[in-house]
């Protein structure tokens, strides 16, 4: 797999195949920047999304993960998969979630034709995480601690 970065957009090429970000033909593309290789690219494009993360996004990963930003490969989930995963495995933690205002912990809200009954705002799992904070990030810490070391 080849990442190459232009002025203008990007292209991967990844067993033969081109896809196009940002412009579409060569000459849109402009300048060659940069290009990376192999597992520079699956590194390059981790670090990117990480990136954007905002700090406490970053730190609660690192909570899971000690260190993942220094050690991407190939088979790295990417850092919003693996924000998923900690938000699932906290939502399933009393003392780290709040029941969902908006269906009182049913799950079950108002019925439309897509979603059934099912409450958009916690998506049916009765529960949702408090908006992030250090406080918050804390808690979380001594939870996935104290489960770590007993398992
Ligand atoms: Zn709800």
């Amino acid at each position: 797999m080849t990442l190459e970065i232009y002025e203008n957009g990007r292209k991967i090429i990844r067993e033969g195949r081109v896809s196009w970000f940002g412009r579409t033909t060569q000459e849109e593309l402009g300048t060659l920047v940069s290009q990376y290789d192999g597992e520079a690219v699956d590194k390059f494009l981790w670090s990117e999304e990480y990136e954007k993360l905002k700090p406490l996004e970053q730190q609660l990963i690192q909570v899971f993960h000690p260190g993942v930003d220094q050690r991407v490969t190939s088979k790295t989930y990417m850092p919003n998969r693996l924000l998923v995963g900690i938000r699932k495995w906290c939502l399933k933690r009393e003392n780290l979630r709040l029941t969902c205002p908006r269906c009182g912990g049913t799950g079950h809200y108002s019925y439309n034709q897509i979603d059934g009954t099912r409450c958009f705002k916690c998506s049916g799992w009765k529960y949702i995480l408090p908006r992030l904070s250090k406080k918050w990030l804390v808690l979380v810490a001594d939870e996935w601690n104290n489960r770590h070391n007993a398992e």
